[in-house]
């Protein structure tokens, strides 16, 4: 019978394979197996499998089955071929070895088809093993032979000798153990330049078996067993003397060597252990078994043929376990994975979410932009546009301004020569014509300049008083083509500011010329103009006024915007809205105001203030309060037409300005705008009569000291004595001779002249105190004079002030005080404190600064300049003199 020995038959290429699998190699396939798809996946399967097919065939089988599924979509040969063969080889682990055989089969027709030696030598080396496992050694040869000429061929000398290693165990499987030793010998020769260990190890193991077997070199047996032992010193590669070690034990067993086999087969069993190989430590519980029942040892014996034959069925079953153990394994991975990417989904969800968010967020904002540019843009272009457009207006009325300079210049010729008067007629009306339009022309060049910003007010030097007095003539001479008197008051005297002459002309003449255009003819108008000193400046008010047809309330809101046009205004007269939008504009200019306070059907009044420069040298002529230039107003009241109109022109002619009125009320209400200097009235009048009209001015203490002639059709003495206890001053019968009234009227004037003339003397008498020079004459005065000295040292006390102490409107305030003293409220307010400062600085009452403030000036040097100015002498002069 022949002796069963081991022998370590080498299937595998690779040399590694058969070590223990390394946990991280595992790690590493099953992910790429669950990470990567098609082809890649296919050989990774395959990897894998020869992993496992030592020592896991069913997990290798299924691997590969993995493999073959996958490429059948594939119809990769490579893979086909290595899974196949993987698949051959781990049946033939399993002892299956039929299946082993079509397997092998199939693989070694595809590695011949895709042309790989290595592939066929490797298949074909399987397939001789499984037929030497099947016991047709012959076949196993046949095959193996096969292998061992390609790898001879392919000059694989260390594969070559691996493979007569297989042969030599079959070989001696068939007794030829000669034969088994020559090719084995052979082999030793050939690995003599090789230092490969493992081959080297297990060929020695082979020789020592094959001497073992062939009984005769008994000595080499051991010889051999212990060169592959020793041979081996890397632990790593304990796998290639565990044959050796198994054959030892055996061959120390057979000489009874018990202890030498026990050492031997416990180191055998130790590297088992280690590299957890189940089939050979089913054979080493087997020599174990065998070796305690030759020990006598039959417990042990027993248990470890118990140990062996579990072994063999419990490695079918922990296999089966341990791909339990991979399913689940990998069953848990793609659940994680699902769990991932079920977390991925929400967190992409979330992503998108914001992400949708962030885009809305950024929509927005770029929509704003897009909206601010787009009016950005507009803004520009409009203002390109309103460029364009004024540009273009500049442009068009310069062009009319040529043509029509060159329409006045002949016309101008024309009028020199000797015409008819139809000719010169109509001469003039193509002046006047021309005249208007270029108004016009020169209002739009203004307003155009006024909104690019190039006016600039020029201020010169001059005595406003001049200016206003030639402007009201002007204006007065076009009222009167129209049969509209024109009340001119300008409640100051001689006075220099800095002005701009050209662009007040402009203001008070477009308030002056609408007033003429929307009131009819035998109306009134007026033009009052004040100023007030102020400290560092003098503000200007220009007032003027009419009875005309008067602005409703909504247009009142309108009529300072360009081209508005009043609705009362369309029926009475042509034009086009751009007078007062151009006075606005001018005022703006100063930093002024402008007021408007209006009644339909009753008249307007436009204010306006504006602050004008004093120049610094500038001289009050208070002491030269002569009236001489000043042209007084007489209100002429009577309801026959041709006696007012003869009356009117009367007076007219003898220099005096004429208010007319038809009746009481009528003068009444042009009271209320100006006070005139004196009134001729008519009796007998529709409405309020004379009698009536008279009680009223003598009751109200604006109105009461205004003289009046009266002029009645009634000559009783009766009538006379009422109009005189009244408080008339004189009393004409019509008819009347018209030097009788002129005579009246002077006499009434002259009164009121020298009235002032005393005042001023009364204040010049230095024996008096100045509170015995300004006790006024009459309660209004007495009341007025009063006021200013209890509130002499505040610099509140304005012309404002006092007029609303006396509850009396300003220019009535102006008119009144002017016509009682001759002076202006302000001048007599500075005259007055000027005065008391004069007496404190003489009492001693405190040095120049306390006396100026007492009297109320906040500025030193303005009271030093004004007390100069008056007195002719400093304050310091005037203290030396009385000291
Ligand atoms: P125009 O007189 O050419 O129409 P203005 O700009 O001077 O243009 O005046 C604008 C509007 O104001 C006039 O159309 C008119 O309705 C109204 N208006 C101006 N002044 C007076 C006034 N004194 N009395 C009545 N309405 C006036």
């Amino acid at each position: 019978m022949l002796r069963y020995l081991y022998i370590l038959f080498i299937i595998s290429v690779f040399f590694g394979v058969s070590k223990g699998q390394n946990q991280k190699q595992i790690d590493s396939i099953i992910y790429k197996i669950n990470n990567t798809s098609g082809i890649k996946k296919a050989k990774t399967f395959c990897l894998a499998a020869n992993y496992y097919k030592r020592n896991k065939p069913d997990t290798a089988i299924l691997l590969s089955r993995n493999a073959l599924q996958l490429n059948t979509e594939l119809n990769n040969d490579t893979i086909q071929s290595n899974a196949l063969g993987n698949i051959a080889e781990c049946y033939a682990n399993k002892s299956q070895f039929d299946s082993a055989t079509a397997y092998y089969v199939k693989a070694i027709v595809i590695a011949e088809k895709i042309g790989s030696q290595k592939k066929m030598a490797s298949y074909n080396n399987g397939l001789g093993m499984v037929f030497y496992q099947l016991g047709d050694i012959q076949k196993s040869i046949v095959y193996m032979q096969k292998a061992a000429a390609i790898k001879l061929k392919e000059g694989d000398v260390l594969y070559y000798a691996t493979i007569n290693c297989n042969i030599a165990g079959a070989l001696q499987r068939l007794g030829k153990y000669n034969e088994a030793i020559a090719i084995l010998r052979d082999s030793e020769s050939k690995l003599k330049s090789f230092d490969n260990v493992e081959i080297i190890a297990n060929l020695y193991n082979s020789l020592g078996s094959a001497y073992q077997l062939q009984s005769k070199n008994i000595d080499s047996v051991e010889y051999y067993y212990k060169k592959c032992i020793d041979l081996i010193t890397n632990p790593e590669l304990d796998y290639y003397r565990l044959a050796a070690y198994i054959n030892i034990s055996d061959l120390y067993i057979e000489k009874n060597k018990l202890d030498l086999a026990e050492q031997n087969i416990f180191k055998a069993l130790s590297v088992v252990n280690k590299l957890n190989l189940g089939i050979e430590k089913i054979k080493t519980f087997e020599i174990l078994s065998h070796l305690y029942e030759k020990k006598n040892d039959f417990p042990k014996a027993l248990n470890y043929k118990k140990l062996q034959l579990s072994l063999r069925d419990s490695l079918i079953n922990s296999e089966k376990e341990q791909i339990i153990q991979e399913l689940d394994k990998k069953y848990q991975t793609e659940k994680k994975d699902s769990q991932i990417k079920e977390q991925e989904l929400i967190i992409e969800k979330d992503a998108n979410k914001r992400n949708k968010l962030i885009i809305l967020f950024i929509l927005v904002v770029f929509v704003l932009i897009i909206v601010t540019v787009y009016f950005l843009f507009k803004k520009q272009s409009q203002k390109a546009i309103e460029r364009a457009k004024q540009k273009f207006f500049s442009n068009v009325v310069h062009e009319i301004r040529t043509p029509l300079s060159m329409i006045q210049a002949p016309l101008s010729l024309l009028k020199k020569n000797k015409n008819t008067e139809e000719e010169q007629y109509q001469i003039n009306l193509a002046e006047k014509s021309i005249k208007r339009l270029n108004e016009l022309v020169n209002q739009m060049l203004d307003i155009s300049k006024i909104e690019t910003q190039k006016y600039k007010l020029n201020n010169a030097f001059g005595d406003i008083r001049v200016f206003f007095e030639e402007l009201g003539s002007y204006y007065s001479a076009i009222a009167f083509e129209k049969n509209i008197s024109l009340i001119t008051q300008i409640n100051f005297q001689s006075t220099l500011l800095y002005f701009d002459k050209d662009a007040l002309e402009k203001i008070t003449g477009n308030l002056l010329s609408n007033a003429i255009k929307y009131t009819k003819s035998n109306k009134q108008i007026g033009l009052t103009v004040n100023i007030n000193e102020l400290e560092e400046d003098v503000n200007l008010e220009i007032i003027v006024w009419d009875t005309g047809i008067g602005i409703s309330k909504k247009d009142q809101e309108n009529i300072f915007e360009r081209f508005y046009r009043g609705s009362e205004s369309l029926a009475h007269a042509s034009g086009v809205g751009i007078g007062l939008s151009l006075v606005n504009d001018l005022v703006l200019l100063y930093n002024g105001s402008i007021n408007l306070k209006s009644e339909v059907n009753k008249g307007s009044t436009f204010t306006v203030n504006i602050k004008l420069k004093k120049p610094d040298n500038v001289v009050l002529e208070l002491n030269n309060t002569s009236h001489s230039t000043d042209q007084k107003q007489i209100l002429i009241v009577e309801d026959d037409a041709s006696i007012l109109e003869f009356n009117s022109r009367l007076l007219q002619n003898n220099n005096y300005t004429v208010l007319q009125a038809n009746n009481g009320i009528e003068a009444l209400q042009i009271i209320e705008k100006t006070l005139p200097d004196l009134i001729i009235s008519d009796v007998m009048m529709p409405g309020m009569d004379g009698l009536e009209f008279l009680t009223n001015l003598k009751n109200n203490e604006v109105t009461n000291h205004i003289p009046i002639i009266f002029l009645s059709a009634k000559s009783t003495p009766n009538s006379r004595i009422d109009v005189l206890s009244l408080g008339a001053q004189s009393y004409l019968t019509k008819p009347f001779l018209p030097d009788e009234l002129l005579a009246l009227v002077k006499n009434q004037l002259a009164i009121l002249t020298k009235k002032q003339v005393e005042f001023e003397e009364k204040i010049k008498e230095p024996e008096k105190t100045v509170e015995e020079k300004f006790v006024g004459t009459e309660p209004y005065t007495q009341k007025l004079f009063k006021l200013i000295f209890t509130n002499l040292d505040s610099s509140e006390l304005t012309v404002e002030f006092l007029a609303d102490l006396m509850a009396t409107n300003r220019s009535h305030f102006q008119r009144k005080l002017k016509s009682i003293t001759g002076f202006s409220p302000s001048e007599l307010i500075k005259i007055i404190r000027l005065e008391k400062a004069k007496e404190f600085l003489i009492a001693k009452k405190g040095n120049i600064t306390e006396v100026a403030y007492m009297v109320g000036f906040s500025s030193q040097s303005y009271f030093t300049k004004c007390f100069t100015d008056y007195f002719k002498n400093s304050p310091s002069e005037m203290l030396q003199k009385h000291h």
